[in-house]
């Protein structure tokens, strides 16, 4: 019986003293269509490694081992590996690391345990903690061609807005620096055990080899996207006046040089006029 039937999970669950953990993000999922599609999507393929966040019971490991070369997955909840390897005993591809995501050194581990085969993410990820994950996926430049995550709706449409879209945000802005996003499909609350309060969907951030933009200074480029969003309703000007701590007659100085409208907000503003905005900023400051 497939571990997406709620009948055999309860019983594989209870069999193992196991309850849920509401702290680690715990929803498992019990749709038998999604983790197909996930892992299809999500280039699981022969020659491909895969990396996991989260394998909870193995209902998506046992989708992308099957058709991956290799699938090695980092989970944080000691309680699972007895139960995974249950469940996946039929894979001899699959290796489960006990560990925080947050604090693995994935660079070691990709390089280590894929030995230079073509590396993608694949994972229905903890809700608790989507942002800083896949900040730390981007930000370590780790070697994989693309993520392919779950999370909740709204945080999709956040993640793959565009310049001048209502959900653009700072973490748009940063996502599209090292990717191209896209929403893959929706998946409802009822696809889940337990259900959460909200729809989810999965997306697919293809890394870039190089960014969009050059600015000469990463750092400062993305303090001012921050401090430009922090405050969204304000024009980027006062904003940033106040987050950089730079009077406005000065600042605007940088506004003109960079050739952005003072009166812009934050969500109009194009990722190479942040770039030169930093640029700009960076000569005012040298
Ligand atoms: N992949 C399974 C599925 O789709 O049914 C479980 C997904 S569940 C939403 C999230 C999983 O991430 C759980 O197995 C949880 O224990 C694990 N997890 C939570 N925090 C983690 C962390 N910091 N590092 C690694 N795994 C974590």
């Amino acid at each position: 019986m497939a571990l997406t039937d709620r009948a055999r999970l309860r019983e594989l669950l209870e069999r193992h003293g196991f309850t849920f953990s509401k702290a680690m993000g715990q929803n498992f999922l019990v749709n038998p269509s999604v983790c197909p599609r996930m892992a299809e999507l999500g280039g699981a393929a022969p020659g491909v490694g895969v990396l996991e966040i989260g394998p909870g019971v193995g209902v998506l490991t046992a989708e992308l081992a099957r058709r991956a070369g290799r699938v090695v997955c980092v989970e944080l909840d000691s309680r699972l590996p007895p139960i995974l390897a249950e469940t996946l005993a039929e894979f001899d591809n699959v290796e489960i690391v006990l560990g925080d995501v947050m604090e693995v050194d994935l660079q070691s581990l990709i390089a280590e345990r894929f030995g230079g085969m073509p590396v993608v993410v694949c994972a229905n990820l903890p809700y608790y903690i989507t942002t800083p994950i896949l900040m730390r996926l981007l930000e370590s430049r780790l070697p994989v061609d693309a993520i392919t995550v779950m999370v909740q709706k709204e945080a999709a449409a956040r993640l793959c807005a565009a310049p001048g879209e209502r959900e653009c945000g700072a973490i748009s802005a940063a996502i599209a620096y090292y990717a191209e996003p896209r929403v893959l499909f929706p998946v409802s609350a009822g696809s889940f055990m337990p259900a959460p309060k909200v729809d989810s969907a999965v997306i697919r951030l293809d890394l870039r080899p190089k960014p969009p933009v050059s600015p000469g200074d990463e750092r400062l480029m993305f303090e001012l996207v921050r401090g430009a969003f922090a405050q969204r309703r304000k024009t980027v000007l006062n904003a940033l006046s106040a987050s950089l701590g730079i009077g406005k007659d000065e600042l605007s100085q940088a506004f003109r040089t960079a050739g952005v409208d003072c009166g812009q907000r934050a969500e109009r503003l194009t990722l190479q006029q942040f770039a030169d905005l930093s640029d700009a900023v960076r000569a005012l400051r040298a």
